[in-house]
């Protein structure tokens, strides 16, 4: 490939300087095959060498901000950030990682038995616009506090009645007396990019996002081969799917064959049982690298 330094002919990714977005950002672009130089001697900007994309990076908040207003044409961050931000920008991927929900918790001793209860409650959180949002859709009436950390400390201290904020596994919840009682957005790392990219930045976009979507897509399954006697291939291929049908192939040892295909990740103990159960042996499970389909 032809390495461009020219501005317009290569895009500027924002990514988040240091947080929980920036460790899965970095691995997605190392996979992706990006390899960036000066990546943590300069943190404020790196280029990559072998791909047209330059790195800027920083506060997740303002990366909505920065790819609206074209200093960045493309950026990583968690689609609650893009909802609270409401700025214009087009969620082109969402991207599997920093999942999390976003909740409404009340005081474990608080009477709650729908959303009426939250009729004249003061609630607390860092995303009042995605909170004023679903509290005027489903016309329930409570004072919003805009505050900007340790949001679950506000009905301890009396600042709050109630909280709206992200919740990944309620552990802080629980430790702060609260329960969750209403999930208004789930979240997860997005790519983002501004809507009026020229033709040229368009064509970058598409290329990054195909690796992007190829190294998703291989995290997701797993290369399986093992042995099995001859009369159990017929069972053990409706056992494994496939991309198109399992490999078959003979082994030295008479009246023995092996088997590769690829299975996914989530059906995986599933399918191992079934295999054993059916004749399998010597079961290998190998990570996929990338996977282009
Ligand atoms: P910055 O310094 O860049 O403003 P921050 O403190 O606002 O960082 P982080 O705590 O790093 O942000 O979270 C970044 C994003 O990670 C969140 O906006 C959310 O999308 C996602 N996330 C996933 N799980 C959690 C969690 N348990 N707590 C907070 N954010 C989470
Ligand atoms: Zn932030």
């Amino acid at each position: 490939m032809i390495i461009e330094t020219d501005e317009g002919k290569m895009i500027t990714l924002a990514l988040q300087k240091s947080g929980r977005l920036s460790d899965r950002s970095l691995t997605l672009l190392n996979e992706a095959g990006i390899h960036l130089e000066n990546g943590s001697s300069n943190r404020l900007k790196a280029t990559a060498s072998n791909f047209p994309v330059q790195v800027l990076y920083l506060r997740d908040d303002d990366i909505p901000e920065c790819v609206a207003d074209g200093v960045a044409d493309v950026g990583i961050v968690g689609l609650n950030v893009v909802e609270e931000k409401e700025r214009p920008v087009t969620v082109v991927e969402r991207l599997g990682f920093a999942r999390c929900r976003l909740s409404i918790a009340v005081p474990r001793e608080f009477a709650y038995t729908s959303l009426q209860s939250l009729n004249g409650l003061r609630i607390a959180t860092s995303y009042p616009r995605i909170l004023g949002k679903f509290l005027q859709e489903h016309q329930i009436k409570a004072q919003i506090h805009e505050i900007s950390g340790s949001v679950e400390v506000a009905p301890g201290i009396g600042m709050a009645d109630a909280i709206f904020d992200i919740v990944s596994t309620g552990s802080t919840l629980i430790s702060n007396g609260l329960v969750e009682v209403e999930t208004v957005m789930h979240s997860e790392a997005v790519l983002v990019a501004s809507p009026d990219l020229s033709a040229e930045k368009s064509r970058i976009l598409e290329s990054l996002l195909f690796r992007f979507r190829a190294v998703m897509k291989a995290r997701r399954y797993r290369y399986i081969l093992l042995n099995a006697p001859n009369e159990a291939l017929d069972e053990i291929a409706r056992i494994l799917p496939g991309m198109k049908s399992p490999t078959v192939m003979p082994l030295a040892l008479p009246g023995w064959s092996s088997v590769h295909s690829v299975i996914q990740e989530e059906d995986f103990w599933e399918i191992i049982e079934n295999l054993k159960a059916a004749g399998a042996q010597g079961i290998l499970v190998i990570p996929i690298e990338k996977m282009i389909v």
